[in-house]
């Protein structure tokens, strides 16, 4: 890779870590699972050693991932609350030992279980709870301390004979397992959306602007270390951990003091192997210098203290038997073998099904029903099977089926593609999803039009294509099973407003493979009309950024296929207009194709909502200041971005300036 190459990277990564930062810390909702991030987060980390000179003291690596959001007072950290350095491997972990034995040949390590929770600071005056607060960057946090005061293992007076003026400690703030399933499963019956984990359930309770609903989420915490304490001394961080206990915390169990990098790696493997039954989750194990002497030696950088790290466990895996494969029919024709097996916990959830792709996939792996399999699961991330450990007696290689299993067409495979499709655009499995997508609120947002109503249709035949639904009468809709006649009315008038939906969701609702909501877009930003782009040809809709060679020829191909054309034709004849109304798009001549960076706090909208409005107008979104940005957009308490555009000479703009301009 060469230096502009690593720059682009760089920039890419950037981006894509703050933004995932973002829905971690503060919206506590992740999009992306831990290790993916990590991932990233590592080949930055690699990118920068290689080319230094693109190390900048903004890059995700040097930071502390949160930030102190406007709910809550903010709160100045006396000490900083830092973060980890992660290792993935035991042959890191040696290193780190060696590291600081040479520099102390007696160093003793304690050794830690790593809690998954989200990071907090409680602050003792004369003994009394007086402040607790989050981490945020490390530097600011948010005020909760009436949400930590509902945690009932914070003691709210220390349990000490002498009165000590000052003492601050720092603990994981988690939410036990089962309190967690306890709260997903109410959250799935009232039809809210779920947390995905404990680590985003415990930082979503803990950052409630209620403390009565955070008293409801029953969080529990663990205290790992001591701040600062005035009144007394210590020479070690096992001695502070025994006082703490003394003073009532409650605190991590498992930990241990090793001296040798064997001794820690086993400790390690004791830790992983208990986490099955413990009742929260941990997601590594902490190994940190244990004489608080030394640790002054090795100091830290900007993120993380140089005498400690983290080794993160790698993704969960469980052996299951598998019972069954299921066939599902898709949208467009795949079939999908489904792998069911019986039920095992993962990553803190219940799991007996996961996709097994295709038939390559599945021979690859040698799958056989009845065969002993791992499955591995990290965090909400989707269950994948990764071997077949071994086969039951007389076990036959699994083949998927020739004919779709609802209509009985029989299966085609596309040349150079390993899916197996129905080629029967009528087969009611694919029928009823396409009605599905065409109805959904990105698509024709047809409102009232659910996947009950749509069976009945399809039961009834009322409709044998998306077409059908623009002449379905309200005595037709009367007739079906709970409709009145205001519903009934109600859905007509819904499926009427549909008919003058912009061009691209139209493109969009057809449901042609590989052609999302962004790609019918802008395919319609660069034909503008229908009769355009059926009248492209296939190296134009090439050109388009963003579509290859592959994606323009299938969505030629799908766009003339017989079926597709003969369904444009009907929703034409039923009246839908087929415009493109591109202020849909909500181009700008001002952000068009700039780059910007959001610095401070916004007051009118969330910096993730900016980023949005900002990239659905064409602009672009970078996490850095560089020579390359365009406008630097600065909100309240604007920090070193602001200082380095000034230094740089980039244009800024102020919140109201930006409102303008959007
Ligand atoms: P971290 O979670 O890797 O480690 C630091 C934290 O560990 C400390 O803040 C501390 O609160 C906690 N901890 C728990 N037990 C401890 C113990 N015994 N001793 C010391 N500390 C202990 O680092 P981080 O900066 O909090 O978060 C980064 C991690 O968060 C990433 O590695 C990633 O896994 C995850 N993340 C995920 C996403 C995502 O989109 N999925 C986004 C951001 C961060």
């Amino acid at each position: 890779m060469n230096q502009n190459q690593a720059e682009l990277r760089v920039q890419e990564l950037s981006r894509l870590l703050e933004q995932y930062n973002f829905e971690y810390y503060v919206q506590d909702n992740p999009s992306v699972e831990d290790y993916v991030y990590d991932g990233l987060m590592q080949e930055l980390r690699q990118l920068e050693t290689e080319f230094p000179e693109l190390l900048s003291p903004q890059s995700p690596s040097q930071r502390v991932g949160g930030s102190a959001s406007n709910q809550f007072a903010k709160v100045a950290h006396a000490v900083q609350m830092q973060s980890l350095q992660d290792v993935f491997g035991f042959e890191q972990v040696d290193d780190f030992v060696k590291r600081c034995q040479e520099v102390f040949p007696d160093a003793e390590f304690s050794v830690e279980p790593k809690i998954d929770g989200l990071s907090v600071s409680l602050e003792y005056r004369d003994n009394k709870l007086v402040l607790g607060s989050t981490r945020g960057d490390g530097f600011t946090g948010e005020d909760v301390t009436a949400n930590l005061k509902t945690v009932r293992t914070i003691p709210l007076t220390l349990k000490l004979q002498e009165n000590l003026p000052l003492l601050e400690v720092r603990g994981e703030v988690y939410m036990p397992r089962e309190q967690f399933l306890k709260l997903v499963a109410q959250q799935e019956e009232n039809d809210e959306q779920p947390f995905k984990n404990p680590r985003n359930a415990a930082a979503g309770s803990l950052r409630q602007k209620y403390s009565e609903i955070t008293a409801k989420r029953k969080l529990d915490i663990f205290i790992f270390n001591l701040q600062r304490c005035q009144g007394r001394e210590f020479t070690s961080h096992s001695e502070t951990l025994e006082f703490l206990r003394q003073a009532g915390f409650h605190m991590i169990p498992g930990w241990k003091i090793c001296r040798t990098a064997s001794e820690i790696r086993e400790t390690i493997e004791e830790i992983g192997s208990s986490r099955q039954n413990l009742p929260y989750d941990i997601d590594g194990v902490v190994i940190k210098i244990n004489t608080l002497e030394q640790r002054t030696v090795f100091g830290a950088t900007s993120k993380t203290p140089k005498w400690a790290i983290a080794y993160k466990f790698p993704p969960e895996e469980k052996e299951t038997t598998l019972r069954d494969i299921e066939v599902n029919v898709g949208r467009t024709g795949a079939l999908t073998p489904v792998a069911v097996f019986d039920t095992i916990t993962l990553a803190g959830t219940s799991v007996s099904r996961a996709v097994l792709h295709n038939q390559d996939f599945i021979t690859e792996k040698n799958i056989c029903i009845g065969d002993r399999i791992i499955v591995r699961k990290a965090g909400d991330i989707i269950p994948e099977v990764l071997r077949s450990v071994s086969h039951a007696e007389q076990a036959v290689p699994y083949r998927l089926p020739e004919c779709c299993p609802v209509c009985g067409a029989k299966a085609v495979r596309d040349e150079g593609e390993s899916v197996l499709r129905c080629p029967n655009i009528a087969c009611p499995a694919q029928l009823h999803k396409q009605l599905v997508h065409f109805a959904s609120r990105d698509a024709m947002n047809i409102d009232g039009l659910g996947t009950a109503i749509i069976s009945q249709l399809l039961e009834q035949k009322l409709v044998s294509d998306p077409a059908d639904l623009y002449s379905l009468t309200a005595e037709q809709l009367t007739a079906l099973e709970g409709f009145q006649k205001k519903s009934a009315e109600n859905l007509v008038n819904a499926v009427k407003k549909s008919k003058t939906a912009s061009l691209d969701r139209v493109i969009f609702a057809l449901g042609i493979r590989n052609i999302g909501q962004k790609a019918a877009k802008l395919l319609c930003d660069r034909f503008l009309t229908l009769d355009a782009l059926e009248q492209a040809g296939k190296s134009e809709i090439s050109e388009i950024e963003g579509f290859g060679d592959v994606m323009a020829e299938n969505f030629f191909a799908a766009l003339h296929d017989e079926s597709v054309q003969k369904l444009i034709q009907k929703l034409k004849a039923a009246g839908l207009t087929l415009q493109y109304r591109k202020q849909e798009v909500s181009e700008n001549a001002f952000f068009h194709g700039k780059t910007f960076v959001l610095t401070g706090t916004l007051s009118q909208m969330k910096r993730n909502e900016a980023k949005q409005r900002i990239e659905a107008a064409g602009g672009k979104v970078s996490g850095s200041v560089s020579k390359k940005t365009d406008y630097v957009i600065a909100g309240e308490d604007a920090g070193s971005k602001l200082t380095k555009a000034q230094d740089l000479g980039i244009a800024v703009l102020s919140e109201t300036e930006f409102l303008e301009k959007l």
